[in-house]
C-alpha cells in the first residue's frame, strides 16, 4: 500500500518518512568528478531530496497503475528512475502505445545518429491509438525521418565551424554555448543538434573536456555570458552541475548564467527542492525551457516551473514551430497563455532548422509569421515570443515580423496595427523627410 500523504503537500517534503525503504541509489557514495568516472552515468550524488513533492495528475498515474504496478509513488517522482527506465526500443514502446507501421519501421531501422528515449512520464502524456497527436509526433520517429531533401545538413548553423575547443560554440562576441553533456531525458525527432547524439566517442560529460572549455572562457574577457546546454544539462547530478556553475561563478568578467533544459517538460520531477536551493547559489541565473505544445503544460510541468520561479530564477520559453504539431494560432495561443500562468515568458518561437530528415516538421515561413499576426496586439505582449530564424550557414538567430509598417507619405509613416487598420505617425526621420 503506498504511502498516499507523502506528496499531498505544497510545502517542502520531509526527509525520509519512516518506515519506507529508500531507493538503494539514494545512497550512493560521492564519487570525486574525475576525467577517469567521468562517464555519463547519472547516479552521482550524495544522498539528496529526491521528490518532487507534489500530486501526479490523475492521467500519469493511471498509466503508472497499468504499465508500472510495481512501481511505487516515491520511485515514478524520482527523476533518476525515470532516466533509468526511459523507453528506448520497439518492444517496450508498444507495449504502452499502438504504434502505426510507419513508426514501427521507423523504430526498427533508425536513420542517422538520433537515438530515441521517452520518459515514462513524458510516455504517459501520449495518445495511444493516434499517431498524428502533437507530442507522439515529437518523440517518436517515422520513415519521414529518412527523406533527405535539398538544403538539410547535419550541422545546419555550422557550430562546429565556431567551436574553437569542443563544446563550445562561440558565435556571438560577448557570450558563449557550452555543450556541457550529449544526453537528453527525452529525444525530440526535430532536434538540431541530433548530430551530436548517440556518439559514444564524443562523450561530452568529461572533465578535460570541461576544463579546456572553462580555460577558453577564462581566457576571454569579452565573454559575459555563458549558456550551458546539450544536451540538457539538468541530466547532470546536482554534483556535476554544482561544479560548473560555480566554476563559471569564480571568472570576474562572467555576469549571468543560462541554462538551456527541457526537464521541466519531459522530467518535471527533475526538479527536486535540492536542485533549486543548489541554483539559488548562482545567481543572476536565468533558465529557457524548451515547450512544444499546450499538452505539456501539465499538473506536473507547471509544479516544477512554478517551483524554479519561486527560487527567483527568471524563466523563458523557447519553441519550434512544427507542421501540423503547433502551427495554428489557437494553438499557440493556449500555449503561450499557460506558460504566463506559470510564470514563464514566451521567449523564443523558432523556425525548424533544416536538419537532415525534418521536411515533414518544416512550417513555410509564412506560418510563423501568421502565428505573429495572431498574437501581437490579440494578447499580452508578454505572450508574444520573438520568432526567429537561425540562419543557415552560422548567420545566428534573425527576426522576422509581419509588415506593421507599410512606408511614408507626406512625412507621415503609415502603419497597420493589429486589426489590420491603417494608422498615420508625425515621422521626424531622414526617411519622411526625402519624401517631400
Ligand atoms: S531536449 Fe533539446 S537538446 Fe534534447 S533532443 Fe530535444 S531539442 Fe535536442
Amino acid at each position: 500500500m503506498e504511502n498516499e500523504t507523502l506528496f499531498n503537500e505544497e510545502a517542502e517534503p520531509p526527509g525520509h518518512p519512516t518506515g519506507l525503504v529508500a531507493p538503494q541509489h539514494e545512497a550512493t557514495e560521492v564519487l570525486p568528478l574525475t576525467a577517469s568516472n567521468a562517464q555519463p552515468s547519472l547516479v552521482k550524488s550524495r544522498p539528496e531530496r529526491l521528490y518532487f513533492p507534489f500530486k501526479d495528475s490523475p492521467r500519469a498515474k493511471a498509466f503508472r497503475k497499468r504499465f508500472y504496478p510495481e512501481i511505487s509513488r516515491i520511485e515514478w517522482f524520482d527523476w533518476r528512475w525515470q532516466l533509468q527506465h526511459a523507453i528506448r526500443d520497439v518492444q517496450s514502446l508498444s507495449a504502452v502505445i499502438s504504434l502505426s507501421d510507419s513508426e514501427r519501421q521507423a523504430l526498427m531501422h533508425p536513420s542517422g545518429d538520433l537515438p530515441v528515449a521517452i520518459t515514462p512520464y513524458y510516455a504517459s502524456l501520449l495518445s495511444v491509438d493516434d499517431p498524428s497527436s502533437p507530442l507522439r509526433r515529437c518523440v517518436i520517429p517515422v520513415v519521414d525521418e529518412c527523406l533527405h531533401t535539398k538544403g538539410e545538413e547535419e550541422d545546419p548553423l555550422c557550430e562546429d565551424a565556431d567551436s574553437p575547443v569542443p563544446g563550445i560554440v562561440h558565435r556571438y562576441p560577448d557570450r558563449v554555448l557550452f555543450l556541457v553533456t550529449d544526453i537528453c531525458a527525452t529525444y525530440c525527432r526535430y532536434c538540431t543538434r541530433s548530430r551530436i547524439f548517440g556518439r559514444q566517442h564524443q562523450c561530452f560529460i568529461d572533465t578535460a573536456k570541461w576544463e579546456k572549455a572553462l580555460a577558453y572562457i577564462e581566457s576571454n574577457p569579452n565573454i559575459r555570458d555563458v549558456l550551458l546546454s546539450g544536451g540538457d544539462p539538468l541530466t547532470l547530478s546536482d554534483d556535476r552541475l554544482e561544479w560548473l556553475l560555480s566554476r563559471l561563478k569564480n571568472i570576474p568578467h562572467i555576469e549571468i548564467l543560462r541554462i538551456g533544459t527541457k526537464a521541466p517538460a519531459v522530467l518535471p520531477q527533475r526538479i527536486t527542492p535540492a536542485l533549486v536551493s543548489m541554483l539559488k547559489k548562482y545567481h543572476p541565473l536565468w533558465m529557457s525551457i524548451h515547450v512544444t505544445h499546450p499538452d505539456e503544460l501539465t499538473p506536473e510541468m507547471s509544479a516544477a516551473c512554478i517551483r524554479l520561479a519561486d527560487a527567483g530564477i527568471p524563466l523563458g520559453s523557447q519553441t519550434v514551430l512544427l507542421s501540423g504539431i503547433n502551427d495554428a494560432v489557437a494553438t499557440m495561443t493556449r500555449l503561450v497563455h499557460a506558460l504566463l500562468q506559470v510564470r514563464v515568458r514566451p521567449y523564443y518561437l523558432y523556425q525548424c532548422d533544416p536538419i537532415p530528415g525534418s521536411s515533414h516538421f518544416r512550417t513555410p515561413i509564412s506560418k510563423g509569421l501568421d502565428i505573429i499576426k495572431g498574437l501581437r496586439g490579440h494578447t499580452t505582449g508578454y505572450a508574444v515570443p520573438t520568432y526567429v530564424v537561425d540562419a543557415p550557414g552560422g548567420g545566428g538567430k534573425i527576426p522576422l515580423l509581419p509588415e506593421y509598417a507599410i512606408g511614408w507619405d507626406q512625412g507621415d509613416l503609415l502603419m497597420r496595427n493589429y486589426e489590420g487598420q491603417v494608422f498615420r505617425y508625425p515621422d521626424n526621420s531622414a526617411e519622411s523627410k526625402d519624401i517631400h
